[in-house]
């Protein structure tokens, strides 16, 4: 944007492998965005990126909001308060975060996919109730370190609740991403756990995944062409898995 050389008359056309499509910024071969309908979703979605993230080939977060009509999607390392990360005016006592920590399974209230925590990380004793307060949510984006940068960097995040989240399966990434917790997900597949748990809809979480799992295939589908020691199908696993289950 500030390149005083970004004309018409001087933008040539780039490579055809190099092409980036301008919705999702990912190269034209790992793009989905054609079949995206956005989905009007109730509670909003505040996607905060680590500024270092943002190279991923495989990275979600502008996939996730272009899926939605009220998500929005930020890079950076710290916003005065949540209406400036969000644009416009919004409680952060009726937002929660995703929870960083880690809670066991068997710390979930029976029967609960997700969890709304205290300050200090303790189950709150009305789950329905303030489950119904949240507004919106704020997922950070990045790697385990770089989402903690955030939230460190980030003190209005304090005054907001914080979810945590009981994934079912592990995260359509596999292999392809190594991650220090088994069941940490994508910021898609969060996104998607979380807002149709609070909306009672689980077609968003359909739609969402759908997209990932063919941006994951047409991923992979480019793989022949680098030298990779494992095969080319994805669900041809070694049996000795190093961590996570089976599916
Ligand atoms: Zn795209």
């Amino acid at each position: 944007m500030t390149d005083p050389l970004d004309t018409d008359d001087l933008a040539p056309e780039p490579v055809a492998a190099e092409d980036e499509c301008p919705r999702c910024l990912k190269p034209v071969a790992l793009c989905v965005c054609d079949t995206v309908v956005p989905i009007e979703n109730r509670i909003g979605l505040l996607i905060l990126q680590h500024p270092q993230e943002q190279a991923k080939e495989l990275g979600t977060a502008r996939l996730t909001a272009l899926h939605l009509t009220d998500a929005v999607f930020k890079i950076g390392l710290s916003w005065p308060s949540l209406a400036a990360a969000l644009g416009r005016p919004a409680d952060p006592k009726r937002w929660a975060v995703l929870y960083l920590g880690s809670m066991r399974p068997e710390d979930f209230p029976p029967g609960r996919e997700l969890v709304v925590l205290d300050r200090k990380g303790a189950p709150l004793p009305e789950q329905e109730a303030a489950l119904d307060e949240i507004e919106g949510v704020v997922v950070l984006d990045g790697t385990w370190s770089q989402a903690k940068t955030l939230w460190w960097r980030n003190a209005w995040m304090l005054k907001g609740r914080r979810i945590a989240l009981k994934p079912q399966r592990p995260s359509l990434y596999g292999k392809l991403r190594r991650e220090p917790r088994h069941e940490a997900l994508s910021t898609l597949e969060s996104s998607a756990f979380l807002l149709s748990r609070l909306e009672g809809r689980p077609e968003i979480e359909t739609a969402l995944l759908a997209s990932f799992a063919r941006m994951l295939e047409r991923y992979r589908a480019t793989q022949p062409d680098r030298p990779r020691p494992a095969g080319p199908r994805p669900d041809r696993r070694r049996p000795q898995q190093r961590r996570g289950r089976a599916r």
